[in-house]
């Protein structure tokens, strides 16, 4: 059978693209060799969202004081967390597979055998498959640095074999301090291990605006975990870190996790020798395509930004765009918001104020920006403590956040929102909204918040500029 399209890799890039094609009345062919769902959804955001989820209650459950309740007796039981998380993630995996009862599912790792401008054939498991057009959403792979004693450590870590650890280990080294470190800092942190983040920038999470990771560094610090920045690791003796920082030159702990990116994976695509590539991902157009005619590609394969939200909507511009249903619709890559699942919860859209600032400055040339008076020539930066909001007051006893939003001199526009705080999460959706939009602030102030919300910390900051 001639199948309209076939899709490799059943995550959230795949699995939404398999979804769209099939109610469009395509005949779809998606191969998984692993499980439906994908990274996010068996070794990545959902299991850590739920195991994050048992530790806040746990970590709530210390402070319930706080708000006038006395619990004694508080433990946790890893085995029962582990369980409620294989649990979760196995009703939405079969959420998933009842959504593609129009699709044929093939269980397995599926290779490019040939591929002509109107025709691809793929093989799994010795059979072969035809499709008119290939959409590729094989994601990505832990990225092992060529640290010396990294591999085959069995006191080495990736966030796969972290999040299945039985037993809270006492120590643990975290090296590289972006999203899944800070996340995992936060899982065994706060169940007791000592953590100690090694960092090669400057700072942790760099890619985020400053204001949010001083506040949040700030209380990680106070909580006792030690967070080592400009420092790089030199090598790894069994469960020994050695690094260039001469105050830790070297640092001990019973668990060393590794998480220093990803990187695209390309397997089963050798046969696609002409497929073009940009800084080893696969490099496609604002629509999906790649530079062969009838191949598409969506999710962390195309080394844009790797998250799963990022995957789904990539991979309904590319169906849109192979339907010819929406074919103009691209993806707004400056309204992408991020959330780390640090607690409290980072959230941000758009620019951060380095960014901003950078911008003008290449835009004028840096003597004129000066000239002009600096960054408050050209953008206004408002920012407001979480305790703004009564909603947040009552909810986070003793706790502080903040809520920053940088906005554009020349039009009024929004140019980024970033938020430290619970549930900053459930709000920055509002955020990206505008930013896609393009919302003015006066246009902004028009909206109606309901009280009382966390989220009217937004419409706060928004109603001080
Ligand atoms: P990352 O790029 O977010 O962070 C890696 C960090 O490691 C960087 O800060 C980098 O400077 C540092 N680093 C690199 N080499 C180093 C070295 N040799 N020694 C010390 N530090 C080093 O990558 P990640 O945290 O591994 O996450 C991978 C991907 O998964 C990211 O794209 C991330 O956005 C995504 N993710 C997202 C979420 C979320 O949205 N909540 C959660 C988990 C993962």
């Amino acid at each position: 059978m001639m199948y309209n399209l076939a899709i490799i890799g059943g995550g959230p890039a795949g699995y939404t693209a398999a979804q769209m094609a099939q109610n469009a009345g395509w005949k779809v062919v998606l191969f998984e060799g692993d499980t439906l769902g994908g990274t996010c959804l068996n070794v990545g955001c959902i299991p850590t969202k739920t195991l994050l989820y048992s530790v806040k209650q746990y970590h709530n459950a210390m402070l319930a004081n706080k708000y006038g309740i006395s619990v004694e007796n508080i433990a946790f039981d890893l085995k029962k967390m582990q369980q409620r998380k294989q649990k979760v993630v196995r009703k939405l995996v079969a959420g998933i597979k009842a959504s593609l009862k129009d699709c044929t599912i093939v269980g397995a790792i599926a290779k490019v055998v040939s591929r002509t401008d109107d025709k691809v054939v793929l093989e799994a498991e010795g059979e072969q498959y035809e499709a008119e057009k290939l959409l590729i959403c094989t994601g990505s792979n832990n990225f092992v640095p060529p640290i010396e004693g990294i591999s085959d450590n069995p006191f080495v870590l990736d966030s796969t074999s972290a999040l299945n650890l039985q037993e809270i280990p006492q120590s643990m080294v975290i090296v590289g301090g972006g999203v899944i470190g800070m996340e995992f800092a936060t899982l065994f942190g706060q169940l007791g291990t000592k953590i100690t983040i090694v960092e090669a920038m400057q700072d942790i999470l760099p890619q985020l605006d400053q204001d949010v990771v001083d506040l949040l560094k700030e209380k990680y610090v106070k909580q006792g975990i030690e967070i080592l920045t400009n420092t790089k690791v030199e090598r790894i003796d069994r469960n020994i870190v050695f690094t260039n920082n001469e105050q830790k030159p070297q640092i001990d702990a019973e668990k060393i996790l590794v998480c220093v990116g990803r990187r695209a994976n390309l397997r089963g695509l050798e046969a696609l020798e002409d497929i073009e590539l940009e800084r080893g991902a696969i490099k496609v157009n604002d629509f999906m395509q790649t530079n062969l005619k009838n191949v598409y590609a969506a999710g962390d394969v195309t080394g844009k930004i790797m998250l799963a939200h990022v995957a789904s909507r990539q991979a309904e511009v590319a169906v849109g765009r192979m339907l010819k249903h929406i074919p103009l619709q691209r993806i707004a890559y400056n309204a992408i918001p991020s959330v780390v699942y640090t607690n409290p919860e980072i959230a941000s859209v758009g620019l951060t104020e380095k960014q901003v600032s950078d911008f003008y400055k290449e835009m004028e040339g840096i003597d004129a920006y000066e000239q002009k008076g600096g960054g408050e020539a050209f953008y206004e930066v408002k920012s407001l403590p979480m305790s703004f909001s009564g909603r947040f007051v009552a909810e986070n006893e003793g706790e502080n956040g903040l809520c920053k939003v940088i906005v554009d001199k020349r039009n009024q526009t929004i140019l980024g929102v970033h938020a430290v705080g619970n549930p900053a999460s459930e709000f920055i959706a509002v955020a990206s909204f505008a930013v896609r939009m393009g919302y003015t602030i006066s246009e902004f102030k028009q909206v109606v918040f309901p009280h009382p919300t966390v989220s009217e910390i937004l419409r706060e900051t928004i109603m001080a500029i």
